[in-house]
């Protein structure tokens, strides 16, 4: 096949242990997943199914990276994730089968353009810029094959812990999320799912780094010039 233009580069993550890549194919990011979380952005952890939003493949960014402060926003949230990488497809998976369907683990940050959030939702408009900007998805290295991780969750800025928690506190487990996302749209090797963020989210300013770390995988760095 000849492209007209020359075809987007295959967006990928690192690969913990070896120097192969994990192709990106979509981003899903669960909302509001630690009850803690939810009543800090005004919602009832109680009542709510999880919900979803996207960002694009190429929004990715590995741990380690210097980036410029993003454009369009005077409030960069940092939200400390476990991601979970598809490595099996498939449509209404049940919770039973789900991790089956996980190729491996990583420590993510989903950075947020946190003002421009708070303006789409007052105005009842969709989160994409909020979001889905460029360079919003940061990943650490994925472990391929192991347990789905349950311990400490723990977001450091400059080194200093602002967000702790244990992933098993999620209201809605990896299993649960596989199985009500896979409802919504058929999930496909290379897709990964953000699963939501503890309490304590705050803003990133140039100058800052900031380092996620989940219990047995390796952390998930990124800095702002
Ligand atoms: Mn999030």
């Amino acid at each position: 096949m000849t492209f007209v233009i020359p075809a987007p580069a295959q967006a990928s993550v690192a690969v913990a242990g070896t120097a192969d890549r994990f192709p990106v194919r979509r981003i899903f990011c669960v909302g509001r997943n630690y009850a803690e979380h939810a009543r800090e952005m005004g919602a009832d952890p109680d009542r709510e199914p999880p919900f979803f939003f996207t960002k694009p493949a190429d929004a990715v960014v590995d741990s380690g990276a210097t980036l410029p402060f993003p454009p369009a926003t005077a409030d960069l949230h940092f939200e400390a994730e476990l991601v979970v990488a598809i490595g099996i497809g498939g449509h209404d998976i049940a919770e039973a089968d789900a991790l089956s369907h996980v190729w491996g683990y990583a420590s993510g940050n989903d950075l947020t353009r946190r003002d421009m959030q708070a303006a789409a939702k007052a105005a009842r408009r969709p989160w994409d810029m909020a979001k889905g900007f460029d360079r919003s998805a940061v990943v650490g290295p994925v472990h391929p094959g192991q347990a789905v991780p349950t311990g400490r969750i723990a977001g450091l800025l400059d080194g200093e812990v602002r967000q702790e928690a244990r992933v098993a506190e999620m209201i809605w487990p990896v299993e649960g999320v596989i199985a009500y996302l896979s409802g919504l749209v058929e999930l496909a090797p290379g897709d990964l799912i953000f699963t939501g963020t503890p309490a304590g989210v705050g803003a990133i300013t140039a100058g800052q780094s900031f380092t996620v770390e989940v219990e047995g995988l390796n952390p998930a760095t990124v800095t702002f010039a």
